[in-house]
């Protein structure tokens, strides 16, 4: 699989340039104008690398390098930070925030791609996780679209699968019912919210005893919930 790079970069034009040379090499890549999106993504799809550039119109670079590198969903995704700026101080700050590496514009294009690959290398961040055991009794395989229950395949439709991967994604993260929308249909979705809960009444009544494991935090959202149960 090509490996997945994020870009946040505010200038159209250098956006478009780096976008057009990281596909050239072979890399998939998505592009940001600013950090905010770039959050709002980060909560359903993981990047193999997130290139940043320093000066963002929303905010610091220094500010999302942070916030990434302290929320323990996000801090394994290696971060190569971008900017014009070449001092030496900076150079040490963004380190200090957490960042993999540092790239100083302007930059040669074989340059930035020898560096993004030998980052992902070193980094050791997979996040093309097959198979997910959540215990012995409960195995779900991303590749083969299936969740094994003692060994049996459920028949589930591809969209509790696809509700199921997402929450399994961050376990204990309550994702509301919208985000559970934009991950299942993008923007173009056309149906309403309660949708999801009749969605989820039927997963739940597939996963049978593992059932307890989806759970619904009132007016909000739902989460995966790994503990064994209780009751
Ligand atoms: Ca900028």
């Amino acid at each position: 699989m090509n490996k997945n790079i994020y870009i946040v970069e505010d200038e159209p034009d250098i956006l478009a340039l780096i976008q057009l040379k990281l596909n050239e090499a072979g890399f998939r890549t998505k592009g940001f104008e600013r950090a905010e999106p770039l959050f709002k993504h980060l909560i359903t799809e993981y990047p193999d690398l997130i290139l940043l550039d320093l000066m963002l119109p929303d905010m610091d670079g220094m500010e999302v390098c942070r916030k990434l590198k302290s929320d323990a969903a996000t801090e394994k995704i290696p971060v190569v930070m971008l900017t014009a700026r070449c001092d030496l101080e900076d150079k040490v700050k963004g380190l200090e925030f957490g960042a993999d590496d540092y790239i100083t514009k302007p930059f040669e294009a074989k340059e930035l791609v020898a560096r993004l690959k030998a980052v992902i290398r070193r980094s050791g961040w997979e996040i093309a996780k097959n198979v997910l055991t959540i215990n012995p009794d409960f195995i779900i395989d991303f590749n083969r679209y299936e969740i094994l229950i003692r060994n049996v395949r459920l028949d589930v439709t591809l969209t509790e699968f696809k509700i199921l991967q997402l929450l399994t994604k961050r376990p204990g993260w309550v994702y509301n019912r919208s985000q559970i929308l934009d991950y299942l249909w993008g923007t173009d979705k056309v149906v309403i919210e309660r949708t999801i809960d009749v969605h989820i009444r039927n997963l739940r009544e597939k996963l049978g005893y593992f059932a307890y494991m989806i759970k619904n935090t009132r007016g909000v959202g739902y989460y995966f919930f790994t503990k064994p149960n209780e009751d």
